[in-house]
């Protein structure tokens, strides 16, 4: 999960909090920083999405804090290979038990009749096939 900076240096992926708008703090956000020169960039593939999130909380926002693992699901990859804990997994594994838990809540939701929650969850697990294969690319 690197590539290179203007610098030279190299960049790697952290997850960082993004604040926007002085009032709304985004945390866990995918962003390229270097550490020679401190340049950062938000991570590609989730900007479209961040962008979304951004829009849809209008001009004037209410302080909050959000977490972007829970919005995205290439976030919540990188935030879950990070976690310490599940080190030993490899990034395969964890994309197969986040589609796993996803199919079980789509089952539930569908059985309750939910139909908000059950258009959630797929569009969850749209983002997962747009992104897994990235995500072991870069990650893997
Ligand atoms: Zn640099």
């Amino acid at each position: 999960m690197q590539k290179p900076c203007a610098c030279g240096h190299v960049m790697s992926v952290k997850l960082r909090t993004v604040i926007y708008s002085k009032s709304v703090e985004i945390e866990h956000v995918p962003v390229y920083s270097c550490e020679a020169c401190k340049h950062s960039e938000i991570f590609q593939e989730v900007k479209e999405e961040l962008k979304q999130c951004i829009e849809g909380l209008g001009s004037a926002p209410a302080k909050q804090v959000l977490q972007f693992n829970e919005l995205n699901e290439l976030a919540h990859i990188i935030y879950v290979v990070s976690d310490k804990e599940y080190i030993h997994l490899t990034v395969r594994d964890i994309v197969e038990e986040r589609i796993n838990q996803l199919l079980d809540l789509l089952l539930i939701s569908q059985s309750a009749g939910d139909v908000a929650w059950t258009a959630e969850i797929r569009s969850r697990l749209a983002q997962i096939s747009r992104h897994a294969v990235k995500a072991n690319d870069l990650i893997g």
